[in-house]
């Protein structure tokens, strides 16, 4: 009897394939607080938290786990999501950075996935080119909220996005433009704050946890590589995006194939860093070592990768 026997139909290794991931989480707001929250009850072994910021009052309204005691304590949002994941699964291996994603980079390299939980375009578009440059696949959720017209109405939408190397990236599928970075930095400093609320973040969050499990297990029998969800709050619709199948059979002129994966990647090391045992509990700052799903996806990354260089 195991504590997630009531999931076994997620494949008969599944278990043991979740709790050896490692999942990097790059900001643990909104989102990403529902999102390790989710992980641990399903499981997954391994978490890199990574946010730079501490919680606030406003904060409140969203943050899963945090509690009134931790915004008077001024506590880390990764030490809240370490305190969730622990509170579940007291032998996750659990590395957390206060720091900026790229500050503690060597660290997100060693993930078999990595969630952002960001805001900012540009935020996004800086983590998936670190993740196509390590060959990492990258979960991206984001939500907005629309003022309709002049009235006091409001449309609240959001997306969440997988993108692997040689699938579309967030360029190809319309969420980084330069039209929107252009906006952005031009509003760069303002201090409201956009706006967020709990519910569609859950939705959003759900969403990408269950592509998650469809990229690790046998579950759903059909293996996603590329994903591009559209939700609409309003109608209360969460569908699959026209944009994807638009350039699905295109490759993406962002990321070619020559241009991703590490020239340093030596198999050698993973090979001997595998071997380190890791050890339970939290392990905050030590690396954690480089899990063997990892070499499964490089690999199955390669091979996809082989017919682009011989068509050049
Ligand atoms: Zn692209």
């Amino acid at each position: 009897m195991s504590w997630l026997d009531r999931q076994s139909f997620l494949g008969p290794d599944s278990d043991q394939v979740l709790q050896d991931l490692t999942v990097g989480l790059v900001g643990l707001g909104g989102g990403n607080s529902h999102v390790v929250q989710q992980l641990a009850h399903l499981g997954v072994g391994g978490f890199v938290l990574v946010d730079d910021d501490v919680i606030s009052e406003t904060n409140l309204n969203r943050l899963v786990g945090g509690t009134l005691e931790d915004v008077l304590e001024a506590r880390p949002k990764t030490e809240i999501a370490k305190r969730v994941v622990l509170s579940v699964n007291p032998e996750a291996r659990i590395a957390c950075h206060q720091a900026k994603w790229q500050e503690v980079a060597e660290h997100l390299r060693a993930c078999d996935i990595i969630i952002g939980g960001v805001d900012r375009i540009i935020a996004k578009s800086e983590l998936e080119a670190f993740c196509r440059r390590f060959l990492t696949p990258y979960i991206d959720m984001g939500m907005d909220v629309h003022r309709l017209g002049d009235a006091d109405e409001f449309l609240v939408a959001g997306q969440v996005v997988l993108s692997s190397p040689s699938t579309p990236c967030l360029r190809c599928l319309g969420v980084v433009t330069d039209s929107a970075l252009t906006e952005e930095a031009g509003q760069y400093g303002d201090a409201g704050g956009k706006p967020q609320v709990v519910w569609p973040n859950g939705i959003l969050a759900s969403t990408a946890v269950g592509l998650l499990v469809q990229l690790f297990t046998p579950w759903h029998g059909r293996p996603v590589r590329s994903a591009y969800y559209a939700y609409d709050a309003n109608q209360g619709t969460m569908t699959v995006s026209e944009r994807l199948g638009r350039r699905a059979s295109k490759d993406c002129p962002h990321f070619p194939p020559d241009e991703v994966g590490d020239p340093r990647f030596d198999i050698r090391e993973v090979v001997t860093r595998a071997e380190t045992p890791i050890e339970r509990g939290t392990i905050d700052t030590v690396p954690l070592a480089e899990p063997k799903h990892r070499l499964t996806a490089l690999l199955a990354m390669v091979l996809d990768l082989l017919p682009f260089k011989v068509r050049r």
